[in-house]
């Protein structure tokens, strides 16, 4: 049984193993939309930022996603897309630390971020000091202004302990900041727990909130009033409709708001989050570590020798939710899975990444694909022509 799979559309044939891309459909979202639409939009026209709470929506679905994170409301809003919240929040943190001239992260870092901390950086005159994921806290010293990684790599799916590299900065004075796109709805984590200054993430993947749905960023309640973003817009203004000449940021969590709230992408993603009512995150990740431990024993019972290894720790509590497996094939491996049903998706270096999202996953599922990966490799349809054209998309 799945933990939630009856609050999912999913279509028949398919075994959905990317939901850590991008998130399937929860039910519920289509109504929703329509609603906003038709009875708000269509309707109330420009009342509805009122009548409707329309201006809420980045603090209401922020509060509901917090309480996914650890993160007691008040501390997370919606806005943007997770690089450019990455953006204003090492803008923010650099600001607060003048007089230290290093960033620490990890080069196995999601390469977004990498360019963000690099630019950033560079605007900022620190430099970025790259450590394996093993050694980030014999990186951090007194010179380190910040700690920005990921919590789950997009790759491997690694995870760090959170709670000792947050302990670690703090100790020398340094702040961190953490991006949860692989986390957030699929891994406990307790931004308040860890005394975390800084978060940022994604909402399409875990969360399932669409395609191009809005990102969080997380700033503990001790520091509102001290740090400062760089994209000063008027919705993080004290008073946006007073027009004011000059930039005022509002107290609280608003001011790394920027511009108008992307109403229906909050309202799908608002209709979305009702997938987790109720559920516990702790029972997301006992499930997903069932589901993944039983991937990899089929993929050991089944596909011995046929050019697999596993990319991902083997120790399930040092895992997201997600296994990878290396293929000098890989990109192969996958389409011929696609054809078959079973999506995955691949990433460079030779990736076959298998997402696992225990909300509409059943044991079942897992074992149905591993039984197609081992055809596949066994009858050799990875190495067929037509699956070696590269789509834009991987
Ligand atoms: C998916 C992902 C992102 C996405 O960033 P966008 O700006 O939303 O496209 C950022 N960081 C990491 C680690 C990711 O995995």
């Amino acid at each position: 049984m799945a933990i939630a799979r009856q609050r999912f559309e999913l279509p028949d044939g398919v075994i959905y193993l990317d939901g850590n891309s991008l998130g399937a459909r929860p039910r519920g979202v289509v109504e929703r939309v329509q609603s906003v639409i038709v009875d708000e939009w269509g309707r109330d026209l420009i009342a509805s930022w009122n009548a409707h709470g329309w201006m809420e929506l980045p603090h209401k679905v922020g509060d509901r996603i917090g309480s996914l994170i650890g993160a007691a409301a008040g501390q997370v809003v919606m806005a943007d897309s997770t690089s450019v919240n990455l953006y204003k929040l090492l803008h923010g943190a650099l600001a607060l630390r003048p007089d230290r001239t290093t960033i620490v992260t990890e080069a196995e870092n999601f390469p977004s971020d990498r360019y963000l901390i690099d630019a950033v950086a560079r605007q900022r005159s620190c430099a970025v000091v790259l450590a394996d994921a093993e050694a980030i806290v014999d990186a951090i010293d007194a010179n380190t202004a910040l700690v920005c990684l990921t919590h789950v790599n997009y790759r491997t799916g690694r995870m760090h302990d959170m709670a000792a590299i947050t302990a670690a900065a703090h100790r020398v004075g340094a702040l961190v900041l953490w991006d949860l796109a692989h986390s957030a709805g699929a891994v406990p984590v307790e931004l308040d727990g860890c005394d975390v200054d800084l978060a940022v993430g994604c909402t399409y993947k875990f969360l399932n909130g669409g395609p191009g749905s809005p990102a969080f960023a997380y700033v503990a309640q001790r520091l509102h009033d001290l740090v400062h973003q760089p994209i000063t817009g008027w919705l993080g203004h004290a008073e946006p409709f007073a027009m004011r000449p000059t930039f005022e940021p509002v107290a609280g969590i608003g001011r790394f708001l920027a511009g108008t709230p992307p109403v229906l992408a909050l309202a799908v993603l608002d209709a979305a989050l009702d997938a987790f009512d109720g559920v516990s995150m702790h029972a997301v990740h006992d499930k997903m570590m069932s589901l993944s431990e039983l991937f990899i024993a089929r993929v050991d019972a089944t596909c011995d020798g046929r050019g697999l290894s596993l990319a991902s720790p083997a120790d399930p509590l040092r895992r997201g939710s997600q296994v990878s497996f290396t293929h000098e094939h890989g990109y192969g491996v996958i389409q011929a899975l696609i054809e078959r049903g079973v999506v995955g998706d691949y990433r460079e270096p030779a990736i076959c990444r298998f997402g696992l999202a225990p909300l509409y996953l059943r044991h079942t599922d897992i074992w149905d694909a591993v039984d197609h990966l081992a055809d596949v490799l066994q009858h050799g349809e990875h190495i067929a022509p037509r699956f070696q054209q590269r789509l834009a998309v991987t």
